[in-house]
Order: structure tokens, then sequence, then C-alpha cells
């Protein structure tokens, strides 16, 4: 099993709900069968740099598997966890 770490990555509500949208599309077309998805308010331990009040971002962290329709497919992480090896120590 791939080593996670966790990389926060922000989305306005918009772009977090056309993502679901796109998520939603695929699972109702049998393109993806299992995946894990979390969205959470900016915190002090990952604050959000862009707005200072009013801020209309949330820290998503998602995988799922896509391209079921073709077989096996492969996971698309948004933000949130990737393979260790592809973060910076
Ligand atoms: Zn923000």
């Amino acid at each position: 099993m791939t080593e996670m770490r966790r990389t926060p990555e922000f989305m306005t509500t918009d772009e977090l709900a056309d993502t679901l949208t796109r998520l939603a599309e695929a699972i109702r077309t049998g393109d993806s069968l299992e995946g894990s998805f979390e969205y959470l308010l900016p915190d002090e331990e990952h604050p959000c740099d862009g707005y200072d009040g009013g801020c209309p971002h949330v820290m998503v962290t998602a995988g799922f598997r896509v391209g079921n329709q073709q077989g096996q497919g492969g996971m698309q992480f948004i933000g949130g966890w990737k393979p260790a090896e592809q973060v910076p120590a």
C-alpha cells in the first residue's frame, strides 16, 4: 500500500459543488465504483491564504476510482492526500 500524506488544497464552494456533480455523474454511469470525499473548513493547522474574512473556501480531501467502465480504472486525487513520494518533505 502506498504511503499517503496530507496536502491541503482549497476550493471555493462553487468549485466543490461542480466537482461533486462530476463525481456523481461518474458514479451514476458506473465509471467510479469506490472512493472517499471529505471537505472541511480551513483551520489553524491548515489556514487559508486566500481571503481575509468571509472566506469562501473549503479544504477538500478526496480520492476515488475513475475509469471503471474500461476495467480496473485508476485513482484520482483532488488535493488533500497524495502519495508520499510526490510530496516534498
Ligand atoms: Zn479562503
